[in-house]
């Protein structure tokens, strides 16, 4: 049997926070639906306090699903904590995500709290809304820095005042995975932590969001934190269709599964590139457009045998197609298949000469489609 991770999708909240991205309250239900659709858990739809706007997207996205739980972040300070209440009360099912420091540079030099005052903010803030939200995740910002004992104290405390998830963030990026894994395993041990909803959160300023998110869920996070396309603060955070794609192709190794439906992820990501205008690298993982193409000969010639022999996801589980496109790099093999796919049947010497001019005119490395090369071939 394997074990179940719930997805907190925060898209709308930390995605939204990458420079330059302002989601209008009905472009953040639109994205909503479709993160239903997608099957994910939470929606981490904003920040109500930091702004007229998003408190109205986090109403609209309120508004709009029904079976996902609804997020709003806050900080521990009571205006936030009354704006975010306030934003989630057309939800279903609310949670306040409430946040507070707990490395020493956040206590001393962003917060200047004692750790005293700091344990003492996360119970007050916590008990505050307690009763005024279906749920409560508390959070350690910048958990990978703080000391894991002290992380665990205020986490206690936090559950203690009513919260029922706890997220140990890797908010600056700064995390290896057997680091990180360490760190949820410490707090995982806690007896009073037992019955708590354990969260990670991880950035992508060392290109490690995936791995740390991966190692903390071997560790025994029960909750993964993750945008669409990676967006997020500075270098982005873990990747939503990277965590859920490589827990179902290596089911083998890690035996947890998610509710996502993994055939929405072409179309989610397409929604949110449009959305906010932040267009996916070609090669990125799962989603880029090259996640699936495959141009040179060898690999071509192998895939059009058995696909198998050079891909690891069915393109169609995540909504998308394998793709042969034709250029320097390709072989005799697809030139034939794309040529056939078109009605032009070669063989032998006729198929040999024309795949030789090919080669000369993709040598050439011009931008052309492969219907305009082949007008020049088969003349
Ligand atoms: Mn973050």
């Amino acid at each position: 049997m394997s074990r179940r991770i719930q997805v907190f999708d925060t898209t709308l909240r930390d995605g939204e926070q990458s420079p330059g991205i302002a989601l209008q309250p009905h472009e953040k239900a639109e994205i909503a639906e479709q993160l239903e659709r997608l099957g994910v858990d939470v929606v981490e739809a904003g920040f109500p306090g930091a702004s007229p706007g998003d408190f109205e997207g986090v109403r609209a996205v309120a508004a709009a699903v029904e079976r996902p739980v609804v997020a709003a972040h806050a900080r521990a300070r009571e205006e936030d904590l009354d704006a975010a209440v306030e934003a989630l009360a057309g939800a279903r099912r609310s949670r306040i995500h409430v946040v507070i420091g707990t490395s020493p540079i956040h206590m001393e030099h962003k917060l200047g709290l004692e750790p005293e005052e700091v344990v003492e903010q996360a119970r007050r803030a916590v008990a505050y809304v307690a009763s005024r939200v279906d749920e409560v995740e508390f959070c350690c910002e910048d958990a990978t820095r703080s000391d894991p004992e002290f992380v665990a104290r205020v986490g206690r405390t936090a559950v203690a005042a009513g919260a029922s998830v706890l997220n140990l963030p890797d908010t600056v990026g700064y995390a290896v995975p057997e680091q990180y894994a360490e760190l949820v395993a410490v707090v995982r041990r806690c007896p009073e932590l037992r019955g708590v909803t354990l969260s990670v959160h991880c950035h992508d300023d060392l290109g490690l969001a995936v791995a740390n998110s991966l190692a903390g869920i071997r560790a025994g996070a029960d909750q993964v934190e993750c945008t669409v396309n990676g967006l997020g603060e500075r270098a982005g955070n873990a990747s939503l269709e990277e965590i859920v794609v490589a827990l179902k192709v290596r089911a083998d190794h890690f035996g947890v599964e998610s509710g996502v439906d993994t055939t929405q992820i072409a179309a989610t990501s397409r929604l949110v590139a449009a959305r906010t205008r932040y267009a996916v690298q070609p090669n990125k993982a799962v989603v880029g457009a090259n996640a699936f193409a495959h141009e040179s000969g060898i690999h071509q010639d192998g895939l059009l045998k058995d696909a198998r022999t050079y891909q690891i996801i069915d393109p169609a589980d995540v909504g998308l197609r394998m793709t042969l496109p034709l250029g320097k790099h390709s072989g005799r093999h697809a030139f034939a298949k794309a040529c056939a796919d078109r009605g032009v049947v070669l063989a032998g010497e006729e198929l040999n000469a024309a795949f030789r001019r090919f080669k000369l005119l993709a040598d050439r490395g011009r931008e052309a489609d492969f219907d305009t090369l082949l007008e020049g071939v088969i003349a």
